[in-house]
């Protein structure tokens, strides 16, 4: 089962593809997360990548389908993959279609997740994750229950991410706006696009997905 999860960012797509990981097995593979790490690791990707990132523009598409393809070698994706993040231009679709078509293997549908751009500003801007076990927090919307300490691994470090700020996350709008928007409609001419409301709670918004993937898996 490969899938793609389609919309801006804050949308929810990063809390999804965790969440259909955990329950359904498909292996989340998120670009941001992929470069974020290759930062951390000081490779030549990861220091070119990071001045892209912080002012909200696209990665080359050469750099991202690289990393695709040698994500998608790898013995763990065999079941499926939730792709999170991943296409963001038609030359990244068309080379998905090909890399999956290489393998013997299909692309089974896009969800595209349709959200407020303004409550998208606040969902981000108010973003922070635990530095340890990476659990999603936020400073209004899902606090932890004891101020300061994740929830699942007691963790007292979090970080935030430096392009989610308000300036940063307006461009990354704007980019998603011109250059992935664009995809909803590549995907609705192959036939495999379905659309839900991703201002539902986390808990609605999976279950919409799960019977998403239990229709096309038929
Ligand atoms: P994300 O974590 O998906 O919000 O991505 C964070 C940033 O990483 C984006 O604003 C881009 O700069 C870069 N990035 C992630 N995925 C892609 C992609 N598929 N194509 C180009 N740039 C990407």
């Amino acid at each position: 089962m490969n899938v793609i999860l389609l919309g801006p960012p804050g949308a929810g797509k990063g809390t999804q593809a965790k969440i259909l990981e955990d329950k359904l097995g498909y292996k989340q593979l998120s670009t941001g997360d992929m470069l974020r790490s290759a930062i951390v690791a000081g490779s030549d990707i990861g220091v070119k990548a990071k001045a892209i990132m912080d002012r909200g523009d696209l990665v080359s598409d050469d750099v991202i389908i690289g990393i695709v393809s040698e994500r998608l070698d790898k013995p763990d994706v065999i079941k499926g993959v939730v792709f999170d993040g991943f296409p963001r231009t038609p030359a990244q679709a068309d080379a998905l279609d090909k890399m999956l078509a290489s393998k013997g293997q299909k692309l089974n549908a896009v969800i595209e997740m349709k959200v407020d751009d303004e409550a998208l500003v606040s969902r981000i801007v108010g973003r922070y994750s635990c530095a340890t076990c990476g659990q999603g927090y936020h400073d209004e919307l899902a606090k932890p229950k004891v101020a300061g300490v994740c929830d699942v691994c007691s963790g007292t470090v979090f970080n935030r991410r430096p392009d989610d700020n308000e300036k940063t996350v307006r461009d990354r709008l704007g980019v998603y706006n011109r250059q992935t928007a664009p995809l909803v409609a590549y995907y609705h001419r192959k036939g495999n696009l379905h659309v839900i409301d991703g201002m539902a709670e986390i808990a609605k918004v999976t279950s919409a997905m799960t019977s998403i993937l239990n229709q096309v898996k038929g």
